[in-house]
């Protein structure tokens, strides 16, 4: 029972930070947005500033992702850039009820959500590589390709641009039509899954952006709300490459976990009461020389997951390789052990099962029996503890005093925790 109730708190505060890393920034920005274009109250001030805030936002972002090496970025503030002054453009070049004028806003609402999903879903090749200079060509024709076709027909253009597929009755001449919706839609619910899958701060940078650039489209009328919809778009997807930078400094890509350097950061910020405790998988090396380092790092990924939900207040970081550390604010060090025995023990109980390889290297001589291709592995741990005290005051030498506490461990024989 009481097992079962803890890890269905894990799983929910697992749940819980997973949304609210969805929702900041891109969605407190995106609804920042909405929120400022619909009070009248701040009408003339965005008028204001929408005739300079396109170029210092598009121009920084652009130098930033370029500085960065994020062709992502790069290519994605283009594109909006290019949209927005082009839509701006023809908005004052041409009636509204010209063809022409409508199959411009048609084509973009319809290309800019498919280019947004190429771009988030594209390796980082950089930007002036081939890889890079062929997406740029690829971005290029577009609109070439669309200003040569409304200029040959127009009419043609507009057609099946708003072609309608579902009956849902005759739309405004300039609200989304059904093929850019479906676009969007495409691109929305990929961006979703994706960001299920990675959780990245590129997905939800996209996804955020894609959604406020939605919402520039939906005012219909390019105008200086369209303006700041765009410019909010560059935003959200500059902060977002912040994040992910920040993610790529402070977290340990192979398990998730904090990184060696949050646990520095996060030393500093302990006062004098707090444990701290050092864990070692046991064995670590002849489970890579045996099954192979891809199955190491899954063991690695398995034993961080259950670090990562550690009870008792302790939070996990990845020292290095196959040590990892806990650090319990605030808590003695008996506390702290009660909460390390537990977790010890469930890893040892949880097995590791390891995919056996189906068909042998060889072709054998004769046919024999078929065994389980599954083969369920035991995995253990070692864990010192140690506390600040008088005798260790800095967190350097608490952080020893751990370590010593994990060899006197290794050395009664593995799979304990010692203080
Ligand atoms: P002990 O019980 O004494 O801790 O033995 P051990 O084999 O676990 O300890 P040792 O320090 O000798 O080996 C650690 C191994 O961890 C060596 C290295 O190949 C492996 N390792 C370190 N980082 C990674 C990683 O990111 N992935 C994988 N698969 N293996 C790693
Ligand atoms: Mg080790
Ligand atoms: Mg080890």
């Amino acid at each position: 029972m009481r097992v079962g109730q803890r890890q269905a708190r894990e799983v929910r505060l697992g749940g819980m930070k997973r949304w609210v890393s969805f929702f900041i920034p891109g969605g407190v920005l995106f609804f920042a947005a909405v929120l400022l274009i619909s009070l009248n109250a701040f009408k003339p001030t965005i008028q204001a500033i929408t005739g300079i805030a396109p170029y210092v936002v598009y121009l920084s972002a652009v130098l930033i992702g370029w500085r960065f090496n994020r062709s992502s970025l790069v290519f994605a503030v283009l594109i909006l850039a290019v949209t927005d002054r082009a839509l701006l453009l023809w908005a004052k070049e041409f009636s509204l009820m010209d063809t022409r004028g409508q199959a411009v806003f048609h084509a973009a609402a319809f290309l800019v959500p498919l280019n947004f999903l190429l771009l988030s879903l594209a390796k980082e090749r950089g930007i002036f590589t081939v890889h890079g200079m062929v997406r740029m060509a690829l971005f290029a024709v577009q609109p070439v390709l669309i200003a040569g076709l409304i200029r040959h027909d127009s009419l043609r253009v507009l057609h099946y641009l708003t072609l309608e597929v579902l009956p849902l009755g005759p739309a405004d001449h300039l609200t989304l039509a059904q093929p850019a919706i479906a676009s969007f839609l495409i691109a929305f619910i990929v961006l979703g899954v994706r960001f299920t899958i990675d959780q990245g701060a590129k997905e939800s940078g996209f996804f955020w952006a894609l959604l406020t650039v939605f919402a520039a489209f939906a005012t219909a009328r390019p105008g200086y709300a369209s303006v700041l919809y765009f410019c909010f778009a560059g935003v959200i997807l500059l902060v977002s490459l912040i994040e992910a930078s920040h993610a790529m400094a402070f977290r340990d890509e192979l398990t998730g976990l904090p990184a060696r350097r949050a646990l520095k950061e996060d030393l500093l910020k302990l006062g004098r009461h707090y444990a701290l405790a050092m864990v070692d998988i046991d064995h670590f090396k002849k489970f890579n020389d045996t099954y192979g380092h891809d199955v190491g790092d899954q063991v690695l990924r398995m034993v961080a997951a259950k670090l990562a939900g550690i009870s008792g207040g302790g939070k996990s970081f990845r020292y290095g390789g196959e040590e990892f550390t806990v650090i319990f604010p605030g808590r003695y060090a008996d506390h702290a052990k009660h909460h390390l025995e537990e977790l010890r023990r469930e890893i040892e109980h949880t097995g590791f099962v390891i995919r056996r390889r189906l068909r042998p290297r060889r072709k054998p001589e004769s046919i024999k029996p078929v065994t389980s291709p599954l083969k369920s592995v035991s995995v253990t741990i070692s864990i010192g503890l140690a506390s600040c005290s008088e005798r260790n005051l800095t967190p350097q030498a608490v952080l020893k005093a751990a370590d010593k506490a994990l060899y006197r461990a290794k050395k009664q024989g593995r799979n304990r925790v010692c203080t």
